[in-house]
């Protein structure tokens, strides 16, 4: 059974951020820091393998939401290549509810140039590139002086560790879209173009920045290596359940008396979650529901929380680990307002490139308006689901199916209060008051 991770000992990934002052790149050296990258350039010729099949031990599957096995994604990378390989860190923390990866770039920031080091090594890339979300400037210049400070120590650049490898890092910001989170849009976003997707296959492993094969992996998934290589993938796996290996961030908000980003191993329930690890519902008020995994994953009722937070565990359960963004909400919400201003924040992100999103997310956004200012009829519910039906698996990247998700669960889930809602019996506390507060959910 999943333990809480409650003491630095336990922790993995928060393991130096305990108020140890990492941000240090003397105090990170401390605290193991540097020694993963050393160990694996230790082993010699087999270091890419090495590295690889120790990841794939670990279990690790990517944390920025699709859950893909991490090993497996570093092995795609073909060993030879006309074109420069590249890592791409992937900082564009974006979805609702989701505000994990900045306290890793605001006080562990080393874990992620040394995790950066390692995917590079595992690849055979020269080169990697840290971008981190437009709202996230604030934290620029701590990434920038910890990368500094790792070519002043000559722990990048030419020669690494005297291996004869060289590596750089180059940090990039954002304008602030949260399109841009997707891979391929991140890319071109690097690229200096607009940051929509481009059309795959070709996937990234072969052909991703600038052409060339590129590893692209969210910021927690990078900074999980080291500590992977250091205390090996099948300790590392052990701490979670079956193909759902370690432990991962879960930025917790909304109604609980303490919100914040936990460490949790994989599978620890999500009733310990909210009552427990947050304190429970604020103000002794009653659970409604729980968007478990950022704004984009189905919502699950208060009867549905007896559930592992792995991503097996919670596909079963109709929904989704996301990007681990569990947003709670008290019986005093209105999951009309709710819904309202969720598919708001995807019609405004919307890039438009296809019919299915641009057209879907506004109907359904100008349906669900008129159902929330009072004009609503019992067939507006029936035509949201029926929009968001027929965006599913219907667009060129996840923005849509992102959209109605969640769309869908809360008409399905909560149907007799939309229905209420229409008759004038409204549930919940209406909080909305202008454009800007709609669009700026959960930013
Ligand atoms: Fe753009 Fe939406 Fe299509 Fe994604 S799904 S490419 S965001 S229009």
């Amino acid at each position: 059974m999943p333990r809480l991770v409650s003491h630095p000992d336990e922790a993995i990934v928060l393991k130096r951020r305990f108020g140890q002052g990492a941000v240090n790149i003397d105090k990170y050296i401390e605290l193991e820091g540097y020694a993963a990258v050393q160990k694996a350039i230790a082993q010699g010729e087999e270091m890419p393998a090495w590295i690889i099949n120790t990841m794939k031990a670990s279990g690790l599957r990517g944390r920025g939401g699709a859950g893909f096995p991490t090993g497996m994604k570093w092995s795609f990378v073909p060993k030879i290549s006309p074109k420069p390989k590249y890592v791409l860190v992937n900082g564009d923390e974006s979805e609702p509810g989701t505000c994990k990866d900045h306290i890793l770039f605001r006080e562990d920031p080393h874990s992620v140039i040394e995790g950066t080091m390692i995917a590079g090594l595992a690849v055979g890339s020269k080169m990697g590139f840290i971008y981190l979300r437009g709202e996230y400037r604030y934290l620029l210049n701590i990434v920038e002086k910890a990368v500094a400070d790792a070519y002043a120590k000559g722990f990048l650049g030419k020669n690494i560790f005297g291996s004869g490898l060289d590596f750089d890092i180059v940090t990039q910001t954002g304008a602030g879209a949260y399109e841009v989170g997707e891979e391929s849009a991140l890319m071109e976003s690097l690229e200096g173009k607009r940051g929509i997707p481009r059309i795959r296959p070709p996937f990234p492993a072969v052909v991703g920045l600038y052409g060339g094969p590129t590893i692209i992996n969210n910021a927690e998934t990078i900074a999980n290596a080291p500590h992977i290589l250091l205390m090996g993938g099948e300790e590392y796996a052990k701490l979670g359940t079956e193909r759902n290996g370690g432990t991962r961030l879960f930025s917790i908000s909304g109604h609980v008396e303490r919100p914040g980003v936990y460490e949790l191993p994989m599978g620890y329930s999500l009733r310990k979650a909210i009552y427990e690890v947050a304190g429970g519902i604020k103000g002794g008020k009653q659970l409604k529901a729980v968007v478990p995994g950022g704004s984009s994953c189905p919502v699950l009722r208060a009867d549905e929380i007896d559930v592992g937070l792995d991503f097996d565990q919670m596909a079963k359960a109709g929904t989704m680990l996301g990007s681990g963004g569990i947003v709670v909400l008290d019986e005093t919400v209105s999951i009309v307002e709710f819904a309202l201003r969720t598919i708001k924040f995807y019609q405004h992100e919307s890039c438009g490139w296809c019919i299915p999103c641009r057209e879907g997310t506004d109907w359904i956004k100008k349906t669900l308006t008129r159902v929330y200012e009072g004009g609503g009829q019992k067939k507006d519910i029936d035509n949201v689901q029926y929009l968001a039906e027929n965006m599913m698996g219907r667009t060129f990247c996840p923005l849509g199916d992102a959209a109605a998700m969640p769309t869908l669960g809360f008409v399905k889930k909560f149907r007799k209060e939309f229905e209420d809602y229409i008759e004038g019996k409204r549930a919940g506390t209406p909080v909305m008051t202008t454009e800007h507060d709609l669009v700026g959910a959960g930013h």
